[in-house]
């Protein structure tokens, strides 16, 4: 989808907030840092429309971009579970399950991965969880431009182990600095919110 409008509709942490419409909303998940804001800028075509690297422990809240008028972008805040308290941790996650396991409009969530690294712990319960859901997903790996080209394969390997992925289960490499695989999350969005 080549973008030309894009809005930030609203900031929500309870489901009264969500946005009236019925649009089909996809979901990013991904740890603090991971490149989330990156890849949504990406692509919207925009150098600095999505918030970058938000903190964990700060305000969390779900933001909802509305895009050409036919599909919200779903920024789940970043999780770093590790760095919270167990308080926030809670609510965070009420707050995000709330989100996945009630939200009609959501046709698929996008998880980040760092492709130079192993799944963290917190990545891999976000994984099972998503599973969980039976929400259709796809798993991004981040900053492939900062590893070699003939080392990709061993980094998927490497992310499809850790997260227990299942063979069939889509994963695409992106960077946001080459823009590589920007036109195959675009397909898999269109796909998933039936563009
Ligand atoms: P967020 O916290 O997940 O939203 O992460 P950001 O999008 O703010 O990115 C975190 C840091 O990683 C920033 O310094 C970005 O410039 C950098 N970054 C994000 N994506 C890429 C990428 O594809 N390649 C490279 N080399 N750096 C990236």
């Amino acid at each position: 989808m080549e973008v030309h409008e894009v809005a930030l509709t609203i900031s929500a942490v309870a489901p009264k907030q969500y946005p009236k419409e019925d649009l089909p909303e996809i979901a990013l998940a991904g740890r603090s840092n991971v490149g989330k804001s990156s890849l949504i800028n990406t692509l919207i075509n925009r150098r600095s429309y999505a918030r970058t690297s938000s903190q964990p422990g700060k305000t969390q809240t779900l933001n909802f971009y509305k895009v050409e008028s036919q599909l919200y972008f779903v920024d789940v805040p970043g999780y770093g579970f590790a760095k919270v308290s167990k308080k926030a941790r809670e609510e965070f996650g009420q707050m995000i399950e709330t989100y996945l396991s009630t939200r009609r409009q959501l046709h698929g969530v996008i998880q980040l991965v760092d492709a130079r690294h192993d799944p963290s712990d917190d990545d891999v319960t976000m994984h099972e969880w998503l599973a969980y859901y039976d929400i259709p997903l796809l798993v991004v790996a981040t900053k492939s431009d900062k590893i070699a080209r003939g080392k990709w394969n061993q980094s998927e390997s490497r992310i499809r182990k850790g997260l227990n992925m299942q063979p069939d289960e889509p994963y695409i490499q992106f960077s946001a600095e080459t823009k590589t695989g920007k036109d195959a999350v675009w397909q898999w969005i269109e796909q998933q919110a039936e563009l």
